[in-house]
């Protein structure tokens, strides 16, 4: 039987890290997780509640919120992608906006909120056969992934990225205050206690700035092909 790996990919906010996962993700018929997208969900559903707002946080209303926050992902055929369900509600749309974008970074910072999504993540990469993107998939999440990259681009073209996404899906957005939200997330997340975004050694570099997604799955398949080889050799 085929060797079925667990790719990590980890990086920087909005340098395509998603879209390179699901690329990769749809070639080998794997499972994509957006790791992004559950502390995303978790920080709707504190926003809704008032458990963060810009001045306070009520860590224990999380910890508790915990119990009652379930969040899967579900096929859309009309999309063709899976999207994100935070209880009964699809909130794939409303993750994305610039108001939980302010918050996901105070909420991930929350040890028992990090404990809880590793936790959910692991359990879906018992099977292998899974692509993951997020900030600690291989250094945390799973360090012994078969394959780590670490993404990076510069942060024009991320931002620049970011906002065009954005208008495409029909929202007001100004161009510097999304740099300025790139920007301190990463602050924040490279910062943080726990967890915090970093290359694991192993992991290799991938600067997208001046690729498209095609030049990146062909680098990406040398890379998937010498492990799946050397897992045959074995
Ligand atoms: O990937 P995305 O930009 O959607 O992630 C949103 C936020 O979720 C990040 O800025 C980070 O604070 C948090 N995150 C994390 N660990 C992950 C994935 C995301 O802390 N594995």
């Amino acid at each position: 039987m085929e060797k079925k790996l667990v790719i990590a990919i980890d990086g920087y906010s909005s340098c395509g890290k998603s879209t390179f996962a699901k690329a990769i993700a749809r070639e080998l018929n794997y499972i994509y997780i957006d790791s992004g997208a559950m502390y995303r969900a978790v920080t709707l559903y504190c926003l809704r509640k008032g458990l963060i707002g810009r001045k306070s946080i009520d860590i224990d209303g999380i910890k508790n919120a915990l119990k009652e926050i379930h969040i899967n992902f579900i096929y859309n055929p009309d999309t063709g992608e899976y999207e994100t369900w935070l209880n009964s509600e699809n909130v794939e749309s409303e993750i994305r906006n610039i108001e939980v974008s302010d918050f996901v970074s105070r909420i991930s910072q929350v040890p028992e909120v990090r404990t809880r999504m590793v936790e959910l993540q692991r359990q879906i990469g018992v099977f292998k056969g899974v692509v993951m993107d997020g900030r600690d998939i291989g250094t945390v999440v799973f360090p012994d992934a078969d394959i780590k990259i670490f993404m990076t681009a510069s942060i024009d073209v991320r931002a620049e990225r970011r906002y065009r996404e954005l208008r495409m899906k029909g929202q007001e957005v100004d161009y510097q205050e999304i740099k300025r939200n790139i920007t301190e997330r990463d602050r924040a997340d490279e910062t943080r206690a726990i967890s915090p975004l970093k290359k694991a050694d192993d992991a290799v570099i991938l600067d997208n700035s001046e690729m498209s997604v095609e030049d990146q799955m062909r680098w990406i398949r040398e890379i998937i092909s010498e492990k799946k080889n050397a897992g045959r050799n074995r």
